[in-house]
């Protein structure tokens, strides 16, 4: 089945433009990250915003949390590649100067800055510039009269209640440019606060399960969250909150927006087989080199390596191109066909090569190009999986010698 056929519905919502980048209101779900240089040292943190914006981010945040911080964003907005929000913490006037340096978006937290006349005094200014706001609510930091309120504890509820609470405030100046977030890094809690807000508001959110750690671990907390809200329609733009190189958050991000079809593929999507008894080489290994050599390449192609080719063109089939070990050699395929046959130590350099030729030439050509080698080909893996099959007969990971000997044991 193609899995491009099945779409999850999205909840309708507003949208807002941070900077030239659409948030909500049907717009493709945007990644994020937050650079982790100091924001007063503009070199280093604008080296930091290439690298996540060659990583997959649409848009990168960067602290502003002391007078030069605010300085470093009026060097750093005029030549980011991608639009900046200020991450702002307790201090409402670093609001303000990041206002004042160029900033495409503000992050406050309603547990952080607290005075209504404060927050309004930022609604007010950012209104003025047309400069969104996201409202960061996060469980670890809710505001102490909510958590009261609440049983002394954090709720979904408490954390919507403080959302909206904010948005009361920004009503007051009529000042409706929001995005909301409600982290918390309990997962459960994360997922039912999303669900409760965007039962009761239509602004767009910001997804993430906050301070989820360092991978594997936070990799699968961080994605646990947000893909089951993605799922459920819920989302106009995540973060990955790692305990990690933010250009992992960057890349993990946009991999799985890819994996949902929720935005077209930009880099490589690199299948490989678990490897089994048939296996004609280290399939981790070589998996690894693959993934290696792709790396940071554009290239929208979802490219198999599999250990076999008794069953690794057929397993692979629906992959544009792939390459399947042999006796010391390698089967490249593309849609399933047997187009060329290379010496072991040269499969992923020629994954490579053909992976480029077809970006850039296309489909048809790669196949035209296959007309000259794929008669080889093709007989080159025949030999090699009749040779796989005699070697290791047709149970390669002696499955029914061990169920033979389980029912040997039962009688
Ligand atoms: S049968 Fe071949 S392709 Fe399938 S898991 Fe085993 S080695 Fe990989």
């Amino acid at each position: 089945m193609d899995a491009g056929a099945v779409v999850f519905p999205r909840k309708p919502t507003r949208r807002i433009m941070v900077g030239d980048v659409p948030v909500g209101g049907g717009a493709p779900i945007t990644v994020q990250s937050m650079t982790i240089t100091k924001t007063a040292d503009a070199e280093a943190t604008l080296q930091q915003i290439y690298g996540l914006a060659a990583a997959g981010a649409d848009i990168v945040r960067c602290t502003c949390n002391e007078p030069e911080a605010a300085e470093g964003l009026a060097r750093i907005v005029p030549r980011s590649p991608v639009p900046i929000v200020a991450d702002i913490h307790h201090n409402y006037r670093r609001a303000l100067e990041a206002l004042e340096a160029g900033v495409h978006c503000l992050r406050l937290n309603p547990g952080n800055i607290r005075r209504p006349e404060h927050i309004k005094a930022v609604a007010q200014e950012a209104k003025d510039r047309g400069v969104p706001i996201r409202i960061g609510v996060n469980g670890g930091s809710l505001d102490e009269d909510l958590y009261r309120r609440y049983g002394n504890q954090v709720t979904p509820e408490a954390m919507v209640a403080s959302a909206l609470q904010e948005i009361a405030y920004f009503e007051e100046v009529d000042f409706d440019l929001i995005k909301i977030s409600v982290k918390a890094s309990n997962v459960p809690l994360m997922i039912e606060a999303y669900r409760q807000l965007s039962e009761v508001t239509d602004h767009p959110l910001h997804l993430g399960v906050t301070e989820a750690g360092p991978p594997p671990a936070g990799i699968v907390k961080a994605t646990a969250g947000i893909a089951t809200l993605l799922a459920e329609g819920i989302g106009d733009t995540i973060r990955y909150s790692l305990t990690s190189d933010p250009v992992d958050e960057a890349r993990l991000g946009r991999v799985l927006l890819e994996s949902y079809g929720l935005r077209e593929r930009k880099n490589v999507d690199l299948i490989a087989c678990p490897s089994c008894g048939r296996a004609e080489i280290d399939v981790y290994k070589v998996a690894q080199e693959a993934q290696d050599a792709f790396a940071d390449r554009q290239i929208p192609l979802q490219v198999a390596v599999m250990g076999c080719v008794v069953n690794g063109p057929g397993e692979a089939r629906d992959a544009d191109l792939g390459i399947a070990a042999g006796n010391k050699r390698g089967h490249l395929f593309v849609k399933g066909t047997n187009v060329a046959v290379v010496p072991e130590d040269e499969m992923v350099s020629t994954l490579v090569e053909w992976a480029e030729f077809i970006t850039r030439e296309g489909m048809e050509a790669a196949m035209e190009r296959a007309k000259a080698t794929r008669d080889v080909a093709r007989k080159a893996a025949d030999e090699d999986r009749r040779r796989n099959l005699d070697d290791r007969g047709d149970d390669a990971n002696a499955t029914e010698r061990l169920v033979e000997l389980l029912r040997k044991q039962r009688s």
